[in-house]
């Protein structure tokens, strides 16, 4: 574990770690979580050795706040400092970090690990729902199978397992989604959704995605069956495979088999979209371990999640 970095005063002392999520979250200055007065003639920070720590005073509506409010970090407990402390653990390890690691680093009960790693989950679920791809791009669909659906029988074939398709852009981002099933009627409104029309394509030679060619720019499939895995296309160009998306699958099994591995179905978007956020935000793209925690800081404002909602999604 890289605990080097974690030497930055902001993963150490408390009000450094409210200096430091304040001038992420208020880049431009204190802004009233109650009236949205960001008019810094009209706020005042609270001082004194009894005052709350980051606590401002606003005064067009005479409210109080301060940073965490509004944030995945409202009404918790846990210093911020610790906070800090597991973002930056969740986006610096590529496979993830098991709730017992939590639970034994912050000396915390498992169900505050378990809450706490789920809401930075919920921080980075991306806001971004704009298409992927594009002319000159390449997206790569598959599917996967995964853990165990409630209420199945465990049987030969994936039937008792959850179903996740996955969009990967080479040289992008990645975007899971929990299936209902996996059939034509449930994948492809989430493709067409998803996918830029101009954008080439390609699969693996499920019956499912046979028609995709006609309503995208290019199709290019292979046949796994036939352990044909990857072939130049000589008309396109394009080396015809679906080995990015396989290699995304490797890191969320791994990550899934040996860190997470009782995920209830209810959670498994959660976890989806952790592994999606690590790799959209990747080192190959030019993203640190650091810019990485900072970018799922960002997320956390409006994401706050109760215990219920955590348990009842
Ligand atoms: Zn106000």
């Amino acid at each position: 574990m890289a605990t080097s970095v974690l030497n930055a005063p902001h993963f150490i002392n408390e009000e450094a770690a409210f200096a430091y999520v304040e001038s992420r979250l208020w880049p431009h200055g204190p802004v009233c979580s109650h009236c949205g007065n960001a008019d810094s003639n009209r706020i005042r920070k609270m001082e004194g050795k009894t005052t709350r720590l980051g606590l401002h005073k606003c005064y067009e509506c005479k409210g109080q706040f301060t940073v965490k409010q509004g944030t995945i970090f409202e009404s918790s407990h846990l210093p911020l400092h610790l906070w800090l402390q597991v973002i930056h653990l969740m986006c610096a390890s590529k496979k993830g970090i098991s709730t017992n690691q939590i639970q034994r680093m912050l000396s915390c009960s498992m169900k505050t690990a378990w809450f706490l790693t789920h809401r930075i989950r919920e921080a980075m679920r991306s806001g971004d729902f704009s298409p992927m791809g594009g002319a000159d791009n390449t997206v790569e669909i598959d599917e996967t199978y995964i853990g165990r659906k409630d209420g199945f029988e465990i049987k030969r074939g994936s039937g008792h397992k959850n179903a996740v398709l996955t969009l990967v852009e080479r040289g992008g981002e990645a975007r899971s989604f929990h299936l209902e099933s996996a059939t034509k009627d449930v994948i492809m409104p989430i493709v067409r959704a998803n996918v830029k029309r101009e954008s080439f394509v390609m699969t693996d030679e499920a019956n499912r995605y046979s028609k995709l060619g006609n309503e995208f720019a290019n199709h290019g499939s292979v046949d796994h069956s036939r352990k044909e895995y990857g072939y130049y296309d000589r008309e396109t160009g394009a080396n015809i495979n679906t080995n990015t998306v396989e290699g995304y699958y490797s890191i969320f099994k791994r990550g899934m088999i040996g860190v997470y591995q009782h995920c209830g179905e209810q959670h498994l978007h959660r976890y989806l979209a952790e592994f999606d956020f690590r790799y959209s935000n990747r080192a190959k793209l030019g993203v640190n371990d650091a810019n990485r925690a900072d970018i799922a800081l960002q997320g956390v404002k409006g994401k706050r999640l109760t215990y219920e909602t955590a348990t009842s999604l």
